[in-house]
Protein backbone atom coordinates (compact mmCIF):
# COMPACT_ATOMS: atom_id res chain seq x y z
CA UNK A 1 0.00 0.00 0.00
CA UNK A 2 1.18 3.86 -0.72
CA UNK A 3 0.45 6.65 1.31
CA UNK A 4 0.30 9.76 -1.05
CA UNK A 5 1.08 13.45 0.53
CA UNK A 6 0.77 16.03 -1.64
CA UNK A 7 2.80 19.22 -1.41
CA UNK A 8 1.69 22.85 -3.07
CA UNK A 9 4.42 24.94 -3.86
CA UNK A 10 5.08 27.82 -5.79
CA UNK A 11 2.58 29.71 -7.85
CA UNK A 12 0.60 26.19 -8.88
CA UNK A 13 2.87 23.31 -8.40
CA UNK A 14 2.49 19.57 -6.68
CA UNK A 15 5.20 18.09 -4.56
CA UNK A 16 4.63 14.84 -3.97
CA UNK A 17 5.71 12.14 -1.27
CA UNK A 18 5.00 8.80 -1.36
CA UNK A 19 6.05 6.01 1.25
CA UNK A 20 5.35 2.37 0.91
CA UNK A 21 3.56 1.31 4.17
CA UNK A 22 5.36 -2.10 4.73
CA UNK A 23 8.95 -1.44 4.18
CA UNK A 24 8.43 2.65 4.83
CA UNK A 25 10.78 3.40 1.80
CA UNK A 26 9.78 7.16 0.53
CA UNK A 27 10.04 8.68 -2.65
CA UNK A 28 9.61 12.52 -3.57
CA UNK A 29 7.92 12.96 -7.17
CA UNK A 30 9.34 16.27 -8.90
CA UNK A 31 11.02 18.79 -5.90
CA UNK A 32 10.74 21.36 -7.22
CA UNK A 33 12.20 22.99 -4.02
CA UNK A 34 13.31 21.29 -1.00
CA UNK A 35 12.37 22.77 2.37
CA UNK A 36 9.04 22.14 1.82
CA UNK A 37 9.93 18.10 1.60
CA UNK A 38 12.35 18.37 4.33
CA UNK A 39 9.71 19.72 6.38
CA UNK A 40 7.00 16.82 5.19
CA UNK A 41 9.77 14.29 5.93
CA UNK A 42 10.67 15.58 9.13
CA UNK A 43 6.91 15.41 10.04
CA UNK A 44 6.57 11.79 9.15
CA UNK A 45 10.17 11.28 10.91
CA UNK A 46 10.66 9.09 7.37
CA UNK A 47 14.38 9.65 5.34
CA UNK A 48 14.22 10.16 1.37
CA UNK A 49 15.37 7.13 -0.43
CA UNK A 50 14.36 7.79 -4.04
CA UNK A 51 13.42 11.42 -6.34
CA UNK A 52 11.51 10.14 -9.46
CA UNK A 53 11.62 12.75 -11.86
CA UNK A 54 8.65 13.12 -14.95
CA UNK A 55 11.19 15.68 -16.85
CA UNK A 56 14.08 17.79 -16.48
CA UNK A 57 12.01 21.16 -16.05
CA UNK A 58 13.04 23.19 -13.37
CA UNK A 59 10.28 23.48 -10.93
CA UNK A 60 10.25 19.69 -10.90
CA UNK A 61 13.83 19.11 -10.23
CA UNK A 62 15.05 21.77 -8.62
CA UNK A 63 15.66 20.05 -5.54
CA UNK A 64 17.52 17.64 -6.91
CA UNK A 65 20.70 17.80 -5.61
CA UNK A 66 19.84 19.67 -2.38
CA UNK A 67 18.01 16.54 -1.35
CA UNK A 68 20.67 14.03 -2.55
CA UNK A 69 23.28 15.92 -0.64
CA UNK A 70 21.29 15.31 2.61
CA UNK A 71 19.62 12.23 2.30
CA UNK A 72 22.05 10.32 -0.59
CA UNK A 73 19.10 9.20 -2.44
CA UNK A 74 18.91 7.78 -5.38
CA UNK A 75 17.47 9.82 -8.24
CA UNK A 76 15.46 8.23 -11.34
CA UNK A 77 15.06 9.51 -14.49
CA UNK A 78 14.59 8.77 -18.25
CA UNK A 79 17.78 7.89 -19.56
CA UNK A 80 17.44 10.03 -22.62
CA UNK A 81 16.91 12.94 -19.84
CA UNK A 82 20.20 11.83 -18.42
CA UNK A 83 22.27 15.13 -19.24
CA UNK A 84 19.56 17.40 -18.38
CA UNK A 85 18.59 16.07 -15.04
CA UNK A 86 20.76 17.10 -12.08
CA UNK A 87 22.47 14.10 -9.71
CA UNK A 88 20.24 11.21 -12.02
CA UNK A 89 21.76 8.16 -10.67
CA UNK A 90 19.02 4.94 -11.61
CA UNK A 91 17.91 5.11 -15.45
CA UNK A 92 14.90 4.20 -16.69
CA UNK A 93 13.23 3.50 -20.16
CA UNK A 94 9.85 2.89 -21.37
CA UNK A 95 8.43 -0.16 -19.83
CA UNK A 96 10.62 -0.42 -17.28
CA UNK A 97 9.39 -1.34 -13.82
CA UNK A 98 10.92 0.43 -10.27
CA UNK A 99 10.29 -1.00 -7.20
CA UNK A 100 9.63 1.21 -4.29
CA UNK A 101 9.69 -1.21 -1.05
CA UNK A 102 7.03 -3.89 -1.92
CA UNK A 103 5.02 -1.16 -4.56
CA UNK A 104 5.97 -1.21 -8.29
CA UNK A 105 5.51 1.01 -10.97
CA UNK A 106 5.90 1.21 -14.30
CA UNK A 107 7.93 3.95 -16.73
CA UNK A 108 5.05 5.20 -19.19
CA UNK A 109 7.21 7.23 -22.00
CA UNK A 110 5.14 10.24 -22.97
CA UNK A 111 7.01 13.16 -24.98
CA UNK A 112 5.32 15.72 -26.27
CA UNK A 113 6.03 18.67 -23.58
CA UNK A 114 9.50 18.12 -23.28
CA UNK A 115 11.09 14.87 -25.07
CA UNK A 116 11.76 12.04 -22.74
CA UNK A 117 9.34 13.11 -20.15
CA UNK A 118 7.64 9.65 -18.58
CA UNK A 119 4.87 9.00 -16.20
CA UNK A 120 5.00 6.75 -13.23
CA UNK A 121 2.28 4.48 -13.51
CA UNK A 122 1.59 1.93 -10.07
CA UNK A 123 -0.76 -0.55 -11.80
CA UNK A 124 -1.89 -2.41 -8.49
CA UNK A 125 -2.65 1.09 -6.82
CA UNK A 126 -4.32 2.44 -9.79
CA UNK A 127 -2.86 5.74 -9.58
CA UNK A 128 -0.44 7.49 -12.29
CA UNK A 129 2.12 10.49 -12.21
CA UNK A 130 2.15 12.28 -15.07
CA UNK A 131 3.70 15.67 -14.86
CA UNK A 132 3.21 18.11 -17.02
CA UNK A 133 1.88 15.59 -19.33
CA UNK A 134 -1.82 15.28 -18.52
CA UNK A 135 -3.42 18.03 -16.49
CA UNK A 136 -6.64 17.98 -14.91
CA UNK A 137 -9.16 18.97 -17.87
CA UNK A 138 -5.90 19.98 -19.93
CA UNK A 139 -2.83 19.07 -20.95
CA UNK A 140 0.78 20.62 -20.95
CA UNK A 141 2.15 22.84 -23.78
CA UNK A 142 4.02 21.71 -26.52
CA UNK A 143 7.88 22.40 -25.65
CA UNK A 144 9.77 19.93 -27.25
CA UNK A 145 7.71 17.29 -29.35
CA UNK A 146 5.57 17.86 -32.16
CA UNK A 147 1.35 17.22 -31.78
CA UNK A 148 1.22 13.82 -33.04
CA UNK A 149 3.53 12.44 -30.57
CA UNK A 150 1.54 14.24 -28.17
CA UNK A 151 -1.46 12.33 -29.04
CA UNK A 152 0.48 9.20 -28.93
CA UNK A 153 1.79 9.76 -25.42
CA UNK A 154 -2.03 10.99 -24.47
CA UNK A 155 -3.56 7.91 -26.18
CA UNK A 156 -1.08 5.47 -23.67
CA UNK A 157 -2.33 7.37 -20.52
CA UNK A 158 -5.74 7.27 -21.60
CA UNK A 159 -5.63 3.28 -22.23
CA UNK A 160 -5.67 2.92 -18.61
CA UNK A 161 -8.36 1.73 -16.58
CA UNK A 162 -11.06 4.75 -15.60
CA UNK A 163 -10.42 4.07 -11.76
CA UNK A 164 -6.73 5.42 -12.18
CA UNK A 165 -5.69 8.36 -9.71
CA UNK A 166 -4.30 11.02 -11.54
CA UNK A 167 -1.76 12.99 -9.77
CA UNK A 168 -0.14 15.88 -12.17
CA UNK A 169 2.41 18.51 -11.45
CA UNK A 170 0.24 21.57 -11.05
CA UNK A 171 -3.04 23.51 -9.96
CA UNK A 172 -4.42 24.60 -13.39
CA UNK A 173 -7.74 23.16 -12.93
CA UNK A 174 -10.14 25.91 -13.00
CA UNK A 175 -8.33 27.43 -16.01
CA UNK A 176 -8.99 24.14 -18.01
CA UNK A 177 -11.77 24.30 -17.23
CA UNK A 178 -12.94 27.24 -18.17
CA UNK A 179 -11.55 26.97 -21.93
CA UNK A 180 -13.25 23.28 -21.64
CA UNK A 181 -16.27 25.23 -20.97
CA UNK A 182 -15.67 27.93 -23.72
CA UNK A 183 -15.45 24.92 -26.36
CA UNK A 184 -19.05 23.44 -24.87
CA UNK A 185 -21.13 26.01 -23.01
CA UNK A 186 -24.06 23.17 -22.54
CA UNK A 187 -22.37 20.40 -21.23
CA UNK A 188 -23.85 20.04 -17.85
CA UNK A 189 -21.57 17.31 -16.77
CA UNK A 190 -19.01 20.05 -17.14
CA UNK A 191 -20.78 23.05 -15.57
CA UNK A 192 -21.31 20.65 -12.40
CA UNK A 193 -17.75 20.24 -12.30
CA UNK A 194 -16.65 23.61 -12.42
CA UNK A 195 -19.22 24.25 -9.67
CA UNK A 196 -16.78 21.42 -7.49
CA UNK A 197 -13.69 23.19 -8.62
CA UNK A 198 -14.81 26.44 -7.63
CA UNK A 199 -16.05 25.28 -3.79
CA UNK A 200 -12.69 23.30 -3.34
CA UNK A 201 -10.71 26.21 -4.89
CA UNK A 202 -12.20 28.61 -2.44
CA UNK A 203 -11.67 26.64 0.37
CA UNK A 204 -7.83 26.50 -0.58
CA UNK A 205 -8.29 22.95 -1.50
CA UNK A 206 -6.83 20.88 -4.59
CA UNK A 207 -8.66 19.49 -7.75
CA UNK A 208 -5.78 16.42 -7.54
CA UNK A 209 -6.22 13.85 -7.84
CA UNK A 210 -8.85 13.43 -10.31
CA UNK A 211 -9.85 10.18 -12.02
CA UNK A 212 -9.02 8.57 -15.27
CA UNK A 213 -12.30 8.04 -16.47
CA UNK A 214 -13.67 11.59 -15.07
CA UNK A 215 -10.72 13.02 -17.53
CA UNK A 216 -12.06 10.78 -20.24
CA UNK A 217 -15.52 12.30 -20.06
CA UNK A 218 -14.55 15.77 -19.54
CA UNK A 219 -10.77 16.56 -21.02
CA UNK A 220 -10.94 17.93 -24.01
CA UNK A 221 -7.07 16.91 -24.81
CA UNK A 222 -8.56 13.21 -24.45
CA UNK A 223 -11.52 14.09 -26.93
CA UNK A 224 -9.63 14.49 -30.37
CA UNK A 225 -11.53 11.37 -31.51
CA UNK A 226 -15.09 11.56 -30.18
CA UNK A 227 -17.08 12.70 -33.20
CA UNK A 228 -20.34 14.37 -31.03
CA UNK A 229 -17.45 16.68 -29.10
CA UNK A 230 -15.66 17.46 -32.51
CA UNK A 231 -18.74 18.61 -33.99
CA UNK A 232 -19.63 20.89 -31.22
CA UNK A 233 -16.37 22.95 -31.47
CA UNK A 234 -17.00 23.01 -34.83
CA UNK A 235 -14.39 21.31 -35.89
CA UNK A 236 -14.23 19.49 -39.33
CA UNK A 237 -13.52 15.64 -38.78
CA UNK A 238 -10.34 15.28 -39.72
CA UNK A 239 -7.19 13.03 -37.80
CA UNK A 240 -6.56 13.14 -34.34
CA UNK A 241 -3.57 14.75 -34.57
CA UNK A 242 -4.99 17.75 -36.79
CA UNK A 243 -7.50 18.11 -34.16
CA UNK A 244 -5.35 18.03 -31.16
CA UNK A 245 -3.09 20.92 -32.82
CA UNK A 246 -6.38 23.26 -33.40
CA UNK A 247 -7.81 22.07 -29.73
CA UNK A 248 -3.80 22.66 -28.23
CA UNK A 249 -3.33 26.20 -30.26
CA UNK A 250 -6.90 27.23 -29.08
CA UNK A 251 -5.77 26.72 -25.45
CA UNK A 252 -2.62 28.31 -25.99
CA UNK A 253 -4.65 31.46 -26.90
CA UNK A 254 -7.42 31.36 -24.48
ZN1 LIG B 1 7.31 21.15 -17.43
Amino acid sequence: MLEIFQIPVLNDNYIYLITDAKSGKTACVDPALHDPVIEKLEELDKKLDFILNTHHHNDHVGANLQLQKRYKCEIVGNEKDKARIPGISIFVNEGDTFKLGDSECRVIEVSGHTLGHICYYFSKESLIFCGDTLFSLGCGRLFEGTPDVMVESLLKIRSLPNNTKVYCAHEYTLNNANFALSLEPKNNKLKKKIEQIKTRRSKGLSTIPSTLGEEKILNPFLRFDNDAFIKSVGLKKKSNVENFKVIREMKDNF
